[in-house]
This record gives C-alpha cells, sequence and structure tokens, in this order.
C-alpha cells in the first residue's frame, strides 16, 4: 500500500516572507496528517523561515530546485547538501519551467536526480508531454524517453524512494486540468515502464503524483484512480484553504 504524497509547489510565490510564513503557519496549522504526506516547496529564500514555522507540524520541507555541483564557484546556485541542512526532504527536478525556462536537459536533471539521492533527500522526478506531443499522440514515448534519460544510474533501492510526478505540460497553469481517466492511463503506463527498467516489485512501490491545475475541485476524483498516488500542486498551494483541501482530499 502506497502513503500518498501531496505537494504544493509555490513556484516564485509569494514575493515577500511575511506571506510566506503567513501561508506555511495557516497550512500546517490546518493539516494533521491524517491523509498522507504533505510537502511544501517554497522559494529558497524562505526555506530556514519557512522550516520554523512548520516545525512540529505534519507538513514537510522541499526545495524547487538544486545544482549538481557540491560546492565552488557557481554564482547563483544552490546545493543539495545546503537544503538538507535547511532541512529540507523532498527536492523537485525535472519541472517543466525549469526545462523550457532555465534550460535543464535531461543529462542535467540526471545529475540533479542522483545529487538529491546522495545527499539522502527524495527526488521528485517531473516529466510530462508538450501540448504539441500530446496532439502527436507521442504522451508514452516522451515519458519513456524521459523516464530512461533522468533515471539513468539510479539502483533499485533507491527507485523504490522517487517520487514521479506526472504534468502535462499543458495542463500546467491553464486551468486545463487531465481528465481523470487519461492521467490515470498515463500513470498506468509510467508504472509499467518502471516495472520494465527495474522489476515489477519496485514499479508497485513507487508513488507517482498528478500535476496540472489540481484544485479542490478535481483533487477527489483524481485521488481515486488506482495508480495516482498524490498531486503536485501549483496555484491552488498559494491558498491555505485550498491547499488544505486537497490535503484533505475523499476518495
Ligand atoms: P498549477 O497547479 O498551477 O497548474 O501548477 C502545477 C505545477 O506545475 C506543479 O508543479
Amino acid at each position: 500500500m502506497r502513503t500518498s504524497v501531496i505537494g504544493g509547489n509555490w513556484k516564485m510565490n509569494p514575493t515577500s516572507l511575511e506571506e510566506a510564513i503567513s501561508l506555511a503557519n495557516a497550512v500546517s496549522k490546518e493539516y494533521d496528517g491524517s491523509k498522507g504526506e504533505a510537502v511544501i516547496f517554497p522559494p529558497f529564500p524562505f526555506l530556514g523561515p519557512v522550516k520554523e514555522t512548520i516545525d512540529g507540524s505534519s507538513i514537510h520541507l522541499g526545495a524547487q530546485s538544486i545544482f549538481f555541483e557540491d560546492k565552488g564557484a557557481y554564482t547563483g546556485a544552490v546545493a543539495a547538501s545546503m537544503v538538507k541542512s535547511m532541512g529540507c526532504t523532498h527536492v523537485l527536478a525535472g519541472h517543466s519551467e525549469r526545462r523550457s525556462i532555465f534550460k535543464d536537459d535531461d543529462m542535467a536533471i540526471n545529475r540533479k536526480v542522483l545529487k538529491i539521492l546522495e545527499a539522502g533527500m527524495i527526488p521528485v522526478l517531473c516529466i510530462g508531454e508538450t501540448k504539441e506531443e500530446y496532439d502527436a499522440k507521442l504522451v508514452e514515448s516522451v515519458c519513456a524517453i524521459q523516464l530512461a534519460k533522468d533515471l539513468a544510474g539510479v539502483t533499485a533501492e533507491q527507485m523504490k524512494t522517487i517520487v514521479i510526478a506526472y504534468e502535462p505540460v499543458w495542463a500546467i497553469g491553464t486551468g486545463l486540468v487531465c481528465p481523470a481517466d487519461v492521467a490515470q492511463s498515463t500513470h498506468a503506463y509510467i508504472r509499467k515502464k518502471l516495472g520494465d527498467m527495474y522489476s515489477p516489485e519496485v514499479a508497485e512501490e513507487v508513488r507517482i503524483q498528478y500535476g496540472g491545475s489540481v484544485t479542490p475541485d478535481s483533487v477527489d476524483e483524481l485521488m481515486s484512480m488506482p495508480d495516482i498516488d498524490g498531486c503536485l500542486v501549483g496555484g491552488a498551494s498559494l491558498l491555505a484553504d485550498s491547499f488544505v483541501r486537497i490535503l484533505n482530499y475523499e476518495e
């Protein structure tokens, strides 16, 4: 039985420390941890204060990215050991905004995944197709290629700890949530692919999140699907009430 995992990816929001603390405070006070693992991913500067705010609650702290080198002359970059020492337990890798805006390619994403594992944290590997790829019926091949490249060198034991976030790019921030049955069939495909790459036993343990315009209105149906083990939430994670309702999904 897989423990569900729901993440709130704040992206480059909110824009002040006061708002970040207030959001973290409201979420951590309202969610009791009974539904499963909950993680918030604030921007780097807010990690420390947010960690203090959520300490003692059931909310975990995550980072939105890391650079794959350990330390040195890499202006603007943040190492895995740094976010680990701030209390992060999870780190996103391969988010579509990192791929498209910051040009993170599969080679860089793979190195990041390995670094996050080496630092003892849980990588949340984001994959998914663009609208053009969706229209061209390339969903499965895009996911298969990203999984193969981004997980190169990951052992079976490590794979069991990794969370995969399936985020169709066309559903991110658009209000166009992927229909639950369509998302389910892609999740089932991802699990089958992981079974081929590792073993059916490993694939059974891997948690696969859906991401893309998840709201309180869509979460329950998504979470009722057998291969959807969680959600990665953007916009709706910035409103405490909405995010807490999502955390308390009803199947
Ligand atoms: P939205 O929920 O705003 O569509 O963002 C999804 C996302 O990118 C989560 O990582």
